[in-house]
C-alpha cells in the first residue's frame, strides 16, 4: 500500500451548524443545565435532558463532530470491553438497535459483527481466557470460533490465522452522521447550541453556575462536563483531578475494492481495527498514535505508523497488497490512565457532572451516557453500575 496524507482535522467550522442548531429568539443566557462540549456525548446528554423538559444549553468551541465524535472509526463494539463497561455497552447496544426512533436517522448503523482474529495458538489462549472471563461475569456475547468458522466469516483471511473471538451482534455506524443526528434531535427537542463559543471559566454563585465564555455569560442550575479530551481542564475548574491525556488516534481509508469483508476485524495481539465500508473502501485504524499540535486543537498523524498498519492488514489479508491509501487523518481523543471514562457527579463541586475521557471507545457508549447523566440529574440515581467511572478514583480527589 502507498499513502498520501491529508490532515482531515484541518477542516474548519462548518458554517451550516449555527443555522441548523441555534434559535436566536430563545435566550441562551439562562438554562437549567449547561453542557460543555457538543461532541456525541454532549449531544446525547442534551437530547435526553431536553426530552425531559429541561432547558439545556450546549457550549461547543468548534462545532459538533469536529473532534473524536465525528472522525472516529464508527465501531459499535462490546467485544473486548473492560468488565466494568460491559453492562453499559449492552444497554447502549439496545439503544443503537432503536437508533432511528431515537434520533430520526439510522446513523448508518449495521450489526455486521466484530471479530478479533487469532494469528497463533498463543493468541487463541489469550482469547479463550477472555471468553471465559466474560462468561464468568454472566455474559455470552463473545464466542470463540475455530479455523473453519473463521473462514466462513472472513473467507479471504491468511492461512496462518487459526480462529478468533466473535461478537455477532456488534457492528459499526457512521460517526459524523450520528453526531449530526443527535445534535439535530437535541435541538428539535429544545436544546440550544452556542457554537464556536469556548467555556473559559465556571463559578458557583448564589446557588447557580455562572459560565464565562469567550463570547458571553450564562447562568445554569446544573453543569455537565462533556468536553472530551479537554475534560480535564473543565474538571480542574470544578476542583477535580482527572489526568486525561489528549491522544492523536490515526485512521486511513484505501481505494475501493471488491466486497470481501462483512464484519469489523481486529487482531488478538497486534494493533489493528478495520472494516470495509458500503462503498468498498477499507477503513483502517486500531490505536496507532500521532501527535497533538502545540495549541492542543489539532491531531497530526505519524506517516510511519500508517505503513505499519498497512503491513499488518496485508499480513492478514494478503490479496490487498496492491490497494492504495486515499486519505489519512487523526482525531483527538481523551484517554484516561486506566482506559475507563469518567462518568458521574463531580467530587468537589455541587450539581456538576462529568462524562468524558472515553479512551478510544466512547462512540458505542454515547446513547447510554445520555440516559445515565439525565437519570443522575433528574432522578439522582443511575440504574446501571457506574462506580468504576467515578472521578474520585484519582488520588487527589479522594484525599481532597
Ligand atoms: C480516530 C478515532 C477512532 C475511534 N474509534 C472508535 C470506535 O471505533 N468505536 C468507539 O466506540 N469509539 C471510538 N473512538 C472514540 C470515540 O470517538 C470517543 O470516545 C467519543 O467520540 C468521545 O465523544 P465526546 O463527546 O466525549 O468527545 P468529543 O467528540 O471530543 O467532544 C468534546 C467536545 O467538547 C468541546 N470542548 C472542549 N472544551 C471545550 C470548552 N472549554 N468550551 C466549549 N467546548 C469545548 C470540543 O471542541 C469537542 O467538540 C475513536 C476515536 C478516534 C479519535
Amino acid at each position: 500500500m502507498t499513502t498520501a496524507t491529508v490532515d482531515m482535522t484541518a477542516v474548519g467550522i462548518d458554517k451550516r451548524w449555527p443555522e441548523m442548531l441555534a434559535t436566536k429568539t430563545i435566550s441562551t443566557d439562562e438554562a437549567d443545565i449547561a453542557i460543555v462540549g457538543g461532541g456525541l456525548h454532549g449531544c446525547s446528554i442534551a437530547l435526553q435532558l431536553a426530552r425531559r423538559g429541561k432547558r439545556v444549553v450546549v457550549f461547543e468551541k468548534d462545532h459538533p463532530g469536529r473532534h473524536a465524535s465525528g472522525v472516529n472509526a464508527g465501531g459499535i463494539r462490546r467485544l473486548g470491553r473492560h468488565p466494568a463497561e460491559i453492562p453499559l455497552a449492552e444497554a447502549s447496544l439496545a439503544m443503537w438497535r432503536q437508533i432511528e426512533p431515537l434520533v430520526g436517522d439510522d446513523c448508518g448503523f449495521h450489526a455486521v459483527g466484530q471479530l478479533k482474529i487469532a494469528e497463533s495458538n498463543a493468541d487463541m489462549e489469550i482469547l479463550t481466557a477472555r471468553a471465559e472471563q466474560v462468561r464468568a461475569l454472566g455474559f455470552t456475547h463473545e464466542q470463540m470460533i475455530g479455523r473453519n468458522r473463521l473462514r466462513e466469516i472472513v473467507p479471504d483471511v491468511a492461512p496462518h490465522c487459526v480462529g478468533g473471538l466473535w461478537c455477532e451482534d456488534d457492528g459499526a455506524a457512521d460517526p459524523f452522521r450520528t453526531t449530526a443526528a443527535f445534535a439535530r434531535a437535541a435541538a428539535a427537542a429544545g436544546a440550544r447550541f452556542r457554537i464556536g463559543e469556548r467555556v473559559m471559566a465556571v463559578n458557583r454563585s448564589r446557588g447557580a453556575w455562572q459560565i464565562e465564555t469567550d463570547a458571553g455569560t450564562c447562568h445554569a442550575g446544573v453543569l455537565v462536563n462533556a468536553a472530551g479530551a479537554w475534560g480535564g481542564e473543565i474538571a480542574k475548574m470544578l476542583g477535580d483531578t482527572a489526568p486525561v491525556v489528549p491522544t492523536a488516534l490515526m485512521m486511513m481509508v484505501t481505494s475501493r475494492t471488491n466486497r470481501f469483508l462483512t464484519p469489523v476485524c481486529g487482531l488478538a495481539s497486534r494493533k489493528l481495527s478495520f472494516k470495509q465500508t458500503p462503498e468498498g473502501t477499507l477503513l483502517i485504524g486500531g490505536g496507532h498514535v500521532g501527535r497533538i499540535s502545540h495549541d492542543g486543537e489539532c491531531a497530526i498523524p505519524d506517516p510511519k505508523k500508517f505503513g505499519l498498519s498497512a503491513r499488518t492488514v496485508i499480513d492478514v489479508f494478503p490479496h490487498l497488497r496492491n490497494l492504495t491509501v486515499n486519505r489519512t487523518w487523526a482525531g483527538i481523543e481523551g484517554v484516561m490512565p486506566d482506559q475507563l471514562p469518567v462518568i458521574g457527579p463531580a467530587a468537589n463541586a455541587d450539581v456538576a457532572f462529568h462524562a468524558f475521557g472515553f479512551s478510544a471507545h466512547g462512540f458505542q457508549l454515547a446513547p447510554i451516557t445520555g440516559t445515565i447523566i439525565a437519570d443522575l440529574i433528574c432522578a439522582e440515581r443511575s440504574s446501571l453500575p457506574i462506580n468504576s467511572f467515578d472521578v474520585g478514583r484519582f488520588a487527589s480527589n479522594t484525599n481532597g
